[in-house]
């Protein structure tokens, strides 16, 4: 593989392309008119316009990438995340024009990006499911007898749903009826399919994923868990390796469970299993993610291994080149995703010009990102402007790199979640690692924010005067010659 396209945007564009360039491949990027001027572009060494900004008109028009790269001899496509990164249609296009998709075959994306075939497809391998229906449901009446024999709450979710989007929780059963007919027209409307089932709403459960890589000779290893448990709106915003909470012995079987899932649709690549966790540490396969996933880089800093390099490594046919008992979980990571939201109110989007833009430095400070001061952050897009990944040798030194990263960071021009991080990484939930999916609901709002900075601002005023005190009868008047300097008592 000699070039490499890469059909997404942003942060993720960026990532690919640099391992790309260490193994010596060329890249080329894709661009929209709203990111002319992005870092992706400039980084690459060839880039091709395709189109006005709204995705459906460039990043997600899969012809035009496909014709770009017949046209410049790339052999090989990276799809990023989100996008064409689950489209099994565009996948088929790359192969049947005789380039490598850079991800597994449409039949494995085909079968798990629809939650009802994936859960079909894991069945024969005995996972642990939450207890709900097997097959799309459209009579209430079915529904009802569904939901009461499963207990209430019960969540009804939409079979193609993704991004957190197309979940509604249903606590009564006098609110099923309109529940279910909400549900499968937003599912319609949003997803193109209006397929909805019913799941057990487990009231306490946490979100730990399991990172997979499978080559192309049968070999699939886990890469240990991600925890992704502090999410706004069913959406991940802060991410780490491992979790405080897994026993080594649930690691493995969680690990094993993956594997088996993996193989239940001949994975090839990178892949996610997604995983709901109860108090007992029971757990419960969600779906699987055929992509590379925006928290990543912390499977990368615990494990030492680049993903996107066995991504490509795999891609080109080769065998892995380590078994599963040469993997080890090496200290501890967090990510951070720094969006332009504004966590004061109630995380909406905060579109506007990064007037300052400085990224802290450091040991164990890892920046994944696509902006530059000056510019804007478009509103065609996820308004995600970088990962803030921290790495410590135990999960406290993590957290601690965490808020001095946090403290560094200076973003001026738009509202982001950094203030949110702070608030979690000094939470006493999170730093005992008691925590599950609701941390959000249950302990931040503004005045908890506001709180926290003013309490931050105290301290801070605190230690000023006692420096003061303390140094002030150490000042003298040092011997500046001509200058006009001067300290004073
Ligand atoms: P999506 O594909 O939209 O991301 P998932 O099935 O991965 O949907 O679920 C996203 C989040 O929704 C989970 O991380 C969890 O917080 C919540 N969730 C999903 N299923 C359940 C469930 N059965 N009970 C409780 N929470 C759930």
């Amino acid at each position: 593989m000699n070039k490499i396209l890469v059909a997404n945007r942003g942060e993720i564009a960026l990532r690919v392309m640099r391992t790309a360039r260490q193994m010596g491949i060329q890249t080329v990027a894709v661009f929209s008119e709203a990111d002319r001027q992005a870092p992706h572009v400039r980084f690459a060494d060839e880039a091709v316009c395709i189109g006005p900004p709204p995705s459906n008109r460039s990043y997600l028009v899969g012809e035009k990438i496909i014709e770009v790269a017949k046209s410049l001899g790339v052999d090989g496509i990276h799809p990023g995340y989100g996008f064409l990164s689950e489209n099994a249609r565009f996948a088929q296009m790359v192969q049947d024009a005789g380039i490598t998709f850079i991800g597994p075959d449409p039949y494995a994306i085909e079968t798990m990006g629809n939650k009802l075939a994936a859960k079909e497809a894991a069945k024969a391998y005995q996972i642990p499911m939450v207890p709900g229906t097997e097959f799309a449901i459209q009579d209430p009446d079915e529904a009802r007898t569904i939901a009461r024999s499963i207990g209430f709450p019960i969540l009804i979710k939409a079979a193609a749903g993704g991004g957190g989007k197309g979940m509604r929780v249903v606590h009564h059963e006098a609110d099923l009826d309109e529940q279910l007919e909400r549900a499968a027209s937003e599912a319609l409307s949003a997803f193109g399919d209006g397929s909805v089932f019913i799941e057990k709403y487990i009231t306490s459960p946490r979100h730990i994923e399991i990172q997979v890589l499978a080559d192309a000779h049968g070999n699939v290893v886990h890469l240990f868990e991600r925890e992704c448990s502090v999410q706004r709106r069913h959406q991940k915003v802060i991410e780490e390796a491992p979790s405080a909470i897994l026993t080594p012995q649930v690691r493995e079987a969680m690990g094993q469970a993956a594997i088996s899932v993996a193989r239940s649709c001949q994975y090839k690549g990178a892949g996610t299993v997604e995983f709901l966790v109860d108090e007992n540490l029971n757990f419960y396969f969600l779906e699987m993610n055929t992509r590379l996933q925006v928290e990543h880089p912390v499977t990368e800093m615990i494990t030492g291994i680049d993903l996107v390099e066995q991504q490509i490594r795999i891609a080109r046919g080769e065998p892995l080149s380590f078994r599963q008992e040469d993997l080890h979980i090496q200290g501890h990571a967090l990510e951070l995703r720094v969006y332009a939201e504004d966590p004061y109110d109630n995380f909406l989007p905060s579109i506007g010009k990064l007037q300052v833009y400085r990224r802290p430095q450091g040991e164990g400070i890892r920046i994944d990102d696509g902006f530059e001061q000056g510019m804007e952050i478009p509103i065609h897009y996820d308004p995600m402007i970088a990962k803030l990944i921290t790495y410590g040798t135990t999960r406290s030194a993590a957290i601690h790199r965490m808020l001095e990263a946090i403290e560094q960071y200076d973003i001026e021009g738009v509202s982001t979640t950094l203030p949110f991080g702070r608030f979690v990484c000094e939470h006493e939930a999170f730093r005992s690692g008691q925590f599950d999916t609701h941390f959000v609901e249950r302990y931040f709002n503004r005045e908890a924010l506001e709180t926290t900075n003013r309490e931050e601002g105290l301290y801070a005023a605190l230690l000023a005067l006692k420096l003061y005190t303390e140094y002030k009868c150490q000042l003298h008047v040092p011997d500046v010659g001509g200058s006009n300097w001067r300290y004073f008592r």
